[in-house]
This record gives C-alpha cells, sequence and structure tokens, in this order.
C-alpha cells in the first residue's frame, strides 16, 4: 500500500516557510509558536488534503483518524475534551492559503459549544452570559458560513432582541436574552437549512472543515483568484486552534496592530483594540474601536508585552508585520501575524529603514519594493486623496477608467486647437474627446490632462497620455460628450461647457467638478534634480527612493533607453537616466505646417516634382535630428525612418471630399484639391495597421528614406565637425523579409558613403532593424545578416501574432475578454510570455546566433512595464527602451531582475553605453 501522505501537521512541527502546504495563517501561527510565543495550540490540515477533498469529492482516506489523533493530543494538553459538557474544549476553524484570498470562508470560533456544554462554560467560566453570547456566536457563524443561511436574517433576530430590550449595544443583552437568541437562532436554522444546528461537537468540526475545503471554489473565490492570477488547483489549508476569549469581560479584548505605519512606514505604535469582544467584532464595526495606544491606560502589562512581541516579529521577519491579537482576563494571545501590505511610500521608506537598521541588505530593499509602486509616487495627487480625507473629498460627476495616473486641473475644452490655443495663452486644459486619435495630439501635449467618454487601459488615449506620464482618465461612459457644443453632460444632468474648471483623477477614475488641490511628486522633482534627497519634509522618503534606485543601478544589466522625439524630451531623458534614445519616432516631423511638403510629395508627378518635395523636407530634418543629437552628445540615438502610412500625414478623405464636392457645385473647384482627393481616394485603405507603411513606403515612396538618412548623416556630420560625440543608429521599420531590409540598407550606406565624402568624416553608422512582425521573428537568423542591431516593436509583434489591431478591439471587447479571464491584464500593458515573448525568445536567439555581437533592445510599451522588464532581463537583451517618465521603473525593475535571478552585475548597467 503506498504511503498515505501526512494530512495533518501540529504548530510545532511547520514553520513560515511552509506557506505552499500550510497556509499563510498556518505557516506564521507554526512560526510564532517556535518562537515561544503565546499561540494558542492547533494543528493546521494542509492544502494537499483539500486537493484531494474536491478531487474526491469526500475527505481522503486517512484524514479523520489523523485529524482525531491531533485532537487528542490538543484534548491532553488542555486537559479539556472538545464540547465536553462539564469543561468543554472550544476550537476556532479557519481558512488560510498560500495567498491571502478575500472571498473564502474566513472563521468559524467556538466549535464545540451544544445546548449541553454551554452550562459547562458557564460554569468553568463562571459567567452565564459569556457563555450564551459564545453559543448564539457560533450558530450565527457555523449557520452562515457552513450552512449557508443568509446572514442578514441572523442580523435581524440581533437587532429585534436589542429593541425589545431598548438596547443599543449588544453588550446590553443578559444570558436570559442571548438564551432566548440561541433558540430564535437554531429555529431560523432549522428552517433556513433544512436541518437541526449540530450537537455532536466532532460533528460541527467536520462541517466546519469540509466548508473551508469548498469555500475554495466559492464564486467569488474563484473570481478572485482569476483577476489576480492566482492557480486554481492550490487549495486551501484549514486550522484548528484552542479557543481563547476575548469577550470574558472588561479585562478581555481583541485588537489588530501593525509594526510600523502601513500607510506611511513611520515607526511607532499602530492599531485598534476593542474590549470585551471576540475577533469579527473589530472587522463589523458593531462598536467603535479605540486606537491601540488606549490599551497602555487600560492593561499596561499586554501592552508592554505586545510591544515586545512586535519587536521580536520585526526582527524576525525583518519587515513590517500586522498581527491580531486577543486578551483573555489578562493574558495576551497572539491569533496571527503575516508580514503586512502597505503603500508604495511606505514600501521605500521601510525598505530603507531596515538596511539602516542592519536587518536587510541593498540588494533584498531593493526585492522589497517594485517598479509599479514607484511609478506610483510619480504622479502628482489630489490633496484629498492623498492624506486620506475622504470626509472633505468632494462628490464626482462621473468615474471612468483609471488610464494612466496623476491628477489634473482646468478648463474643459473639446477640440485639440482650442487646447494648444488657450495653453498658449498659460491656461490650463483638460481636452475632452470622446475618444482621441493621433489628430489629437497636439492638443493632448497642451492638456494638463485627458478625459474620454470611450475607449478602455489601452486606448490610444491611454497609451498616449502614459508615455507623456499625463493623467488620463477614460472610458467615463456617463458621459455624454458634445464636441460640436462644446460641452458635455455628467451625471444628474450636469452640464460642463467650455471653459469650465474640472478635475481628473487618473490614479482612481474620477472626474470632479472645480478644483481640487493638487500636490506635485516630491519623486519627480528629486529625478528632474529639482529636490535633493534629503531635502525638507519628505521623512526620509526621497532617501529611500536615492538609495534604492541607486543600487539598482549598480547591479543591472540591462541598459535603459528612452523613446523620445525632441530635444526637449531627450534632456529630461537624461535627466531621469536615461543611456540613450532606443526610439526616436519620425513621424512626428511630418505633421503641421509640414504636412503640405507631404502633400507636395503625394502629389509629384515628376522626379523634379518629387525631389523638390523632399528638398523641402530635408533641411527640417536635419534640423530635429540635430537637436536630438545635441541633448544625446556621447550616447546612441535609434532613428527609426518613417512608419505611418502616408494618408495620415494627408486631409481626411470625408471632410476633404465635401470641402471638392461643394466648392464643384459652386464652380469654386481647384485641380489642385481634386487631384488631392484623388490620391486620398488611391490611398485609403481598410486596414492601414497591415497596409504600405513601415519599410513598405521606403521601397515604393522613391527617395522618401534617402532623404532621412542623409538628414541623419549630414546632422551627425555637423556635429562631429562642431567636436560633439554623435552616435546615431538608422533603424528600419516594419520589416518581414530580409530582402525589404537589403534594399533599404545598401540604399542607405550609399547615402552615408555620400554624405561622408562630401562632408570629409567617416560615417559607418549601425544600421538595424525593428523586429515586429512574426515573419521578421521566425526570419531573424537571415534578418541579421543584414541589420547590426534588432529592437522589438513589441506593440506592433502583439497586434500582429494576436491577430488584432489595438485601436479597434481595446474600446471594443477588451473589457469583456478581461472579465472573462481570456487574460489577466491586456497584452499591450505587459507582454503576454507565452505567444509573444516566444517569438522574441527565438529571435533574439536565431539573430545572436547568425551575428553573435547583434544588439538587442526593445522599444514597444512593454520596455516600461515592470513584468516585462524582468522577462527581457531573462531572455538577455542588452536595454529596454521606455518614454522617459517611465525611465525610473525600468531601472528599478532592471536592477531587480538582476537581485531576483541571482546574477548581480555590480557595474554594468550604470555605465553610458557608447558603442
Ligand atoms: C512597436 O510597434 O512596438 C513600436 C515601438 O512602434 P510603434 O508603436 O510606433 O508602431
Ligand atoms: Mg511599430
Amino acid at each position: 500500500m503506498p504511503n498515505t501522505p501526512k494530512f495533518v501537521y501540529a504548530f510545532s512541527e511547520g514553520n513560515k516557510d511552509l506557506k505552499d502546504l500550510l497556509g499563510g495563517k498556518g505557516a506564521n501561527l507554526a512560526e510564532m509558536a517556535n518562537l515561544g510565543l503565546p499561540v494558542p495550540p492547533g494543528f493546521t490540515i494542509t492544502t494537499e488534503a483539500c486537493r484531494a477533498y474536491l478531487a474526491e469529492g469526500a475527505e481522503p482516506a486517512g484524514l479523520h483518524d489523523e485529524v482525531q489523533r491531533h485532537l487528542s493530543a490538543l484534548e491532553e494538553g488542555m486537559g479539556r475534551r472538545l464540547g465536553d459538557p462539564d469543561d468543554p474544549l472550544l476550537v476556532s476553524v479557519r481558512s488560510g492559503a498560500a495567498f491571502s484570498m478575500p472571498g473564502m470562508m474566513d472563521t468559524v470560533l467556538n466549535i464545540g459549544l451544544t445546548d449541553a456544554s454551554v452550562a459547562g462554560l458557564a460554569a468553568q467560566a463562571d459567567d452565564e452570559r459569556f457563555a450564551w453570547d459564545s453559543y448564539r456566536r457560533l450558530i450565527q457563524m457555523f449557520g452562515k458560513t457552513v450552512l449557508g443561511v443568509d446572514g442578514d436574517l441572523f442580523e435581524e433576530r440581533l437587532d429585534a432582541a436589542k429593541r425589545a430590550k431598548g438596547a443599543s449595544s449588544d453588550l446590553d443583552l443578559d444570558a436570559a436574552d442571548l438564551r432566548a437568541l440561541v433558540d430564535a437562532y437554531k429555529a431560523l436554522v432549522a428552517k433556513e437549512a433544512g436541518r437541526d444546528f449540530p450537537q455532536d461537537p466532532r460533528a460541527q468540526l467536520d462541517l466546519a472543515v469540509r466548508a473551508v475545503f469548498a469555500s475554495w471554489n466559492g464564486d467569488r473565490a474563484r473570481l478572485y483568484r482569476r483577476q489576480e492570477r492566482i492557480p486554481d488547483n492550490l487549495g486551501t489549508a484549514v486550522n484548528i486552534v484552542a479557543m481563547v476569549f476575548g469577550n470574558l469581560g472588561a479585562d478581555s479584548g481583541t485588537g489588530v496592530a501593525f509594526t510600523r505605519d502601513p500607510a506611511t512606514g513611520k515607526q511607532g505604535v499602530y492599531g485598534d483594540y476593542l474590549a470585551n469582544a471576540q475577533g469579527e467584532d473589530v472587522v463589523a464595526g458593531i462598536r467603535n474601536t479605540v486606537p491601540l495606544a488606549e490599551l497602555e491606560r487600560l492593561d499596561k502589562p499586554s501592552y508592554d508585552r505586545l510591544l515586545e512581541i512586535m519587536e521580536i516579529l520585526e526582527g524576525h521577519y525583518r519587515d513590517l508585520c500586522d498581527i491580531e491579537f486577543t486578551i483573555e482576563r489578562g493574558a495576551l494571545w497572539m491569533l496571527q501575524t503575516r508580514v503586512g501590505k502597505r503603500t508604495a511610500e511606505a514600501a521605500f521608506r521601510i525598505a530603507a529603514q531596515l538596511v539602516d537598521q542592519g536587518l536587510i541588505d541593498d540588494d533584498e530593499a531593493l526585492r522589497r519594493v517594485s517598479g509599479a509602486q514607484l511609478a506610483q509616487l510619480m504622479f502628482p495627487r489630489f490633496a484629498a486623496a492623498s492624506d486620506g480625507a475622504d470626509a472633505d473629498a468632494p462628490e464626482p460627476v462621473a468615474e471612468g477608467i483609471a488610464a494612466s495616473p496623476g491628477a489634473a486641473v482646468g478648463r474643459a475644452v473639446f477640440d485639440q486647437a482650442t487646447a494648444v490655443a488657450w495653453a498658449a495663452r498659460g491656461d490650463r486644459v483638460i481636452l475632452v474627446r470622446r475618444e482621441t486619435n493621433p489628430d489629437d495630439l497636439a492638443g493632448m501635449v497642451a492638456a494638463e490632462g485627458i478625459l474620454t467618454s470611450r475607449g478602455g487601459k489601452t486606448s490610444h488615449a491611454a497609451v498616449v497620455a502614459r508615455g507623456m506620464g499625463k493623467t488620463c482618465v477614460c472610458g467615463a461612459e456617463a458621459l455624454a460628450v458634445d464636441p460640436r457644443g462644446k460641452r458635455f453632460t455628467a451625471r444628474d444632468g450636469v452640464v460642463v461647457e467650455e471653459g469650465d474648471v474640472i478635475s481628473v483623477d487618473g490614479t482612481n477614475g474620477k472626474v470632479y467638478l472645480g478644483e481640487v488641490p493638487v500636490v506635485p511628486s516630491p519623486v519627480v522633482d528629486y529625478f528632474e534634480g529639482r529636490a535633493t534627497p534629503d531635502g525638507e519634509g519628505q521623512d526620509g522618503l526621497l532617501t529611500a527612493v536615492d538609495r534604492i534606485v541607486g543600487h539598482a543601478d549598480r547591479v543591472r544589466r540591462l541598459r535603459v533607453r528612452a523613446n523620445a522625439d525632441t530635444g526637449e524630451d531627450a534632456a529630461r531623458a537624461r535627466r531621469f537616466g536615461a543611456q540613450g534614445i532606443g526610439l526616436l519616432r519620425t513621424e512626428h516631423m511630418f505633421l503641421g505646417e509640414r504636412r503640405k511638403h507631404v502633400e507636395r510629395l503625394v502629389l509629384a508627378d515628376t522626379d523634379d516634382s518629387r525631389a523638390a518635395a523632399l528638398e523641402a523636407l530635408l533641411p527640417l530634418q536635419r534640423q530635429d535630428f540635430a537637436e536630438v543629437l545635441a541633448a544625446m552628445d556621447g550616447l546612441p540615438v535609434t532613428i527609426r525612418l518613417l512608419d505611418p502610412p502616408l494618408h495620415e500625414f494627408l486631409p481626411d478623405l470625408t471632410e476633404l471630399s465635401v470641402k471638392v464636392a461643394l466648392a464643384d457645385e459652386r464652380g469654386t473647384g481647384s485641380d489642385e484639391d481634386r487631384a488631392l482627393l484623388d490620391a486620398v481616394r488611391r490611398l485609403h485603405e481598410q486596414n492601414p495597421m497591415l497596409g504600405l507603411r513601415g519599410v513598405r513606403l521606403g521601397l515604393v515612396v522613391p527617395g522618401l528614406f534617402a532623404m532621412q538618412v542623409r538628414a541623419i548623416a549630414e546632422a551627425a556630420a555637423d556635429r562631429l565637425r562642431a567636436g560633439g560625440a554623435p552616435h546615431p543608429e538608422i533603424m528600419v521599420p516594419l520589416v518581414g523579409g530580409v530582402q525589404e531590409l537589403e534594399i533599404v540598407r545598401d540604399e542607405a550606406l550609399r547615402v552615408l558613403a555620400e554624405v561622408g565624402a562630401e562632408h570629409g568624416v567617416p560615417l559607418d553608422l549601425p544600421i538595424g532593424t525593428m523586429i515586429e512582425l512574426p515573419r521578421a521573428a521566425l526570419t531573424a537568423g537571415q534578418i541579421a545578416g543584414s541589420a547590426e542591431f534588432f529592437s522589438f516593436g513589441t506593440n506592433d509583434l502583439t497586434q500582429t501574432t494576436w491577430g488584432f489591431s489595438r485601436d479597434d478591439v481595446e474600446a471594443s471587447f477588451f473589457a469583456a475578454y478581461l472579465d472573462a479571464g481570456v487574460f489577466g491584464v491586456s497584452p499591450f500593458e505587459s507582454l503576454d510570455r507565452d505567444g509573444v515573448g516566444r517569438l522574441v525568445a527565438l529571435a533574439a536567439a536565431e539573430g545572436r546566433a547568425t551575428r553573435p555581437g547583434l544588439g538587442l533592445g526593445v522599444c514597444g510599451e512593454h520596455g516600461g512595464d515592470p513584468d516585462s522588464v524582468r522577462f527581457f532581463h531573462d531572455t538577455g537583451l542588452d536595454y529596454v527602451s521606455c518614454s522617459p517618465f517611465r525611465l525610473p521603473v525600468a531601472r528599478l525593475e532592471a536592477g531587480r531582475a538582476a537581485v531576483l535571478d541571482g546574477r548581480a552585475h555590480g557595474t554594468g548597467g550604470g555605465t553610458a553605453d557608447t558603442r
């Protein structure tokens, strides 16, 4: 016969590292017991038993007897038997999975009380009221969580009992009242559950254990797991612990405590205490708790002991712990501890404090914080939200999706031209649109924040806003936006006209009328060089950020570059730690005033007219590049040749058709407009994403890429001759096959040689390609033959691998996909490792097999996503490139990745990347 597994562990057999088997609660109870702290005796049924129960639909063989053996040992140790009529042992039954999981059955207290043993408890405690109070609590909790009776029905009867007595608190009910309540509860259970409340103590225990097992598969628990990406097959453990009583009178009570302030990280005494109460009373809010510091006055010995234990726990766990405790007639008992949740700022402060205290080292401090937390610290906030003063917070008029965090206040404007004009005259504006598109870009740049009524977290508005570090709430569906009337209508018919001030909170998706006060992020001031780490008033926050990010820079292997298109962006990127530019998109250089040159290029019907259009663009481009190369002197700047389809730079088809039709009717039409309309029609595409864009444009629009390469080469030559150190790199977008790249490369090499000769300087610029199509990834071995570097364009690679167009699908069905758990997070936000990630890994490996020194980077949105950075580190890329605002996050996560895979580097990433 195979060995039956061990299903039950006494606390003395467990420890904190056995979370998977004993759950968090069980593992930590064992740890505390083994530290010699006052934990009531008990034992834990393993998650393995739960898995077996769920698989078989019944307790696995041997479990019943194993529980009995541990129960007997517990009874012996306590000198009482479970439910004994004269002197009953009572136990609590509590669920506890490896991850803390709301939605599962939590706790049933006082198991072992029956019609017979309630008298024994009364006699032993010399307190009849206490015994009946404990019994009614058992029936109430058991009825609700084990037998599935609606909890409100119990509350109704409790309220009725209080009303009948004219009492406001449950403390005013005496033994007789509670006894009557027990009868009412039992009748309720019989009626609602179709069975009597069980009078056999062991049956109570077994039913409660089974209910805990089954609660693993409850609807709310499943939903929570799906959202949090917790695997479904872990199961929960069950803790069975001897009861200690906080409801034995004024010298008893129960409370929760933190070893430091989880909101700020400050050291001190934080928590709540409730006298004469059992655990669930604290959270249920039936009576007001008192601050933990009050306990010092109420029961000094217990308070002193609690502080002593908190110190032991912090020292042992080397972290902030949260604690549940009970005091029974002056004796302190620890019921639970775990490493406590905390805010982002507390996480940084605590990690640095613990290093200062010598409890952890810098590597460990880096593991204790996350890029997501650093990102939170980098956004301005509304003062009301930041100090938690909810009572004073105004009522929102709408709520949408919190798409790009931060707080923005400004006048509502409804079109990009007004946004630009008003911002230019010094007004702060919020751009309000149904949804945004590339035409709104200038308005988005000018605005403090963006508010849309349509679209999800990865809509155009959201992605662009995040890239710019700008506050955005999108998909506020309750808003009726009327761009023509320049107004929107919100909740309760409130109308906001152009010019009215609104406040938008991108951290929680709320929209307010009027001005809500905003506080800037001190962490951004620090990265910008406007605040020093040891400056006033930060209580160590900036010192902590400085220390931890500084350590990340020392240990990371991945370098970080920025996606930046202008000299100004490049300068900021440098302040934020960029080691170069990984993606300079050239498309914005074809907008605005320059559109007319693009129109001429498209309309050109002779070589001369085409050359003239390109000739007009050349100096403008050269100046653009000169500015960025100056700002990034000494560091690499990857410049991508034009990517979007040309029609994006031409007038809108519908508008132009109307214009031409009206003009023709009036007899004022021009040949030029008609020719332009023809061209716009010719270039119109059903699926522009999959159409004439990227390298394809370079191949079919003669001279376009050559002009761009010449502008890059001339800017570099000028800078070289001026004594600078330009390192431009030429990047070709949307390559699917090596032949495409070869053609562009040959032409680029010709132009570089020409310009080099004209200026008398050698121009040996690296030429590489984006890998953003599945075919490019799959043929990376061939492509690497003609590319000196790859940069993974994971935005396009995600769309083309999944076969969905980002701009379309995010607004239409991503919300449904997220709800249905098809993905836990949008693949445009966090890299889809199983699909897109495999293509990246394959292309990296096959590219390097062809060309061992091949440079590898990523410049899609994922380059600044904490989870994805870890993947890029593991895959062996050289750098990640992201928007300037994400750089500190990328630096931190690159450091964490190095520490987490145990290969911290010491110097690598922190040095400048000058090939
Ligand atoms: C990409 O596709 O990942 C990329 C960076 O290019 P773009 O987002 O400009 O298409
Ligand atoms: Mg792309």
